[in-house]
């Protein structure tokens, strides 16, 4: 039996084509200053292709998502300073550096959100009261299974926050899965924000790193704050030549990763033991919640050791799905069968 791994698209691994681009890709050193960018020509080249991208003055490359996240939030806020988060965001429930007293010492502010999107009149009352730095959206929402804020609320949010003064911070690791979900052009979609972080790793299957754009001076700022973290590289060319790759080419395939989830959450919906709430459906994510006896860490187990099929933990409870390049139609069709028989089976 073929094993089939819906753990995460951080699995992805890099197209021929971007490994091609990295045997190519001139390089030089990014740690020495040449204006406001290094040395490094394919650096300089991929960081303006992301900004065009995604309609914003400059970009940088960064190692990781958690490593983009965690440097933009902190040219917002001192140690001290109040940040907007939700509980189960990626920053505050997964990264938590921000938030660890021993290194960065934010002060979160948790404002309740559902499928991502923050309630309004609670946003409102901590604006209105409280002295906030930034806050962070996050657009596709990853621990609600994938969903997406739509347009009109992601304006809502960012014009409020600025009434407010108050600067807005996107950790959009997957937001080409989500701007294809909603069918909007991405850069149109995040307008308004000051900042933002896209991953390459996942989806778009660039084997390192991620982008953080906004404008010129805010990257400035960054790139010091960049250095201080030990995150400037030396010849990145290597890693952003296959990120120009992953740009060029793979940002509006995952549309197909998105579709792949949909029709994998139709066919085990209705499975033994199982309920989807189809209506966060809209990405490559899927959260399963299981409703019969077996615990989360069990049936992982099971299903990998009887079906082949690796799925990823998110609680007791529930567990998650998740599509990429390199799951096909048919890995859906066998994971949905291997699935319908396994819960039939338990
Ligand atoms: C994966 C992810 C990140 C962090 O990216 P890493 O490269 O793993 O550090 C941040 N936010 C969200 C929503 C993610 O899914």
């Amino acid at each position: 039996m073929k094993l089939i791994d819906l753990r995460s698209d951080t699995v992805t691994l890099p197209t021929p084509e971007m490994m091609e681009a990295i045997m190519k890709a001139k390089l030089g050193d990014d740690g020495r200053a040449r204006g406001d960018k290094g040395e490094d020509e394919t650096a300089v080249a991929v960081e303006k292709k992301v900004a065009d991208k995604l309609g914003l003055d400059d970009s940088l490359f960064v190692p990781s998502g958690t490593f983009g996240n965690t440097v933009c939030v902190m040219a917002y806020a001192k140690r001290g300073d109040s940040v907007v988060v939700a509980s189960n965001s990626h920053i505050y429930k997964s990264e938590k550096v921000l938030f660890d007293d021993d290194v960065c010492g934010r002060v979160p502010v948790i404002v309740p959100q559902i499928r991502g999107v923050y309630n309004i009149a609670e946003l409102i009352s901590v604006l209105r009261t409280k002295k906030i730095a930034v806050v962070c959206i996050e657009n596709s929402y990853n621990f609600e299974g994938g969903a997406v804020i739509p347009k009109n609320k992601m304006r809502e949010i960012i014009d409020l926050c600025s009434s407010y003064g108050v600067p807005v911070h996107l950790d959009g690791a997957r937001i080409f899965n989500a701007a294809e979900a909603l069918n909007t052009d991405v850069a149109n979609l995040i307008k308004g924000v000051k900042s933002v972080m896209v991953c390459v790793s996942k989806g778009l299957c660039a084997p390192i790193g991620s982008f953080i754009a906004g404008d010129k001076e805010f990257i400035k700022k960054v790139r010091d704050i960049r250095k201080k973290m030990g995150g400037q590289l030396r010849q990145v060319g290597i890693l952003e030549a296959a990120a120009g790759i992953a740009i060029d080419t793979m940002t509006n395939y995952v549309n197909y990763d998105n579709i792949r989830a949909r029709k994998l959450a139709e066919g085990i919906q209705n499975a033994k033991g199982i309920y989807i709430d189809m209506s966060t459906v809209q990405t490559n994510i899927i959260k399963v919640d299981l409703t019969g006896r077996v615990e989360a860490r069990e049936f992982i187990k099971r299903l990998e050791d009887e079906k082949k099929v690796k799925t990823h933990y998110i609680n007791d409870s529930s567990i998650r799905l998740v599509t990429y390049h390199g799951i096909s139609d048919d890995d859906i069709e066998e994971t949905i069968t291997r699935i319908k028989d396994f819960c039939n089976s338990i």
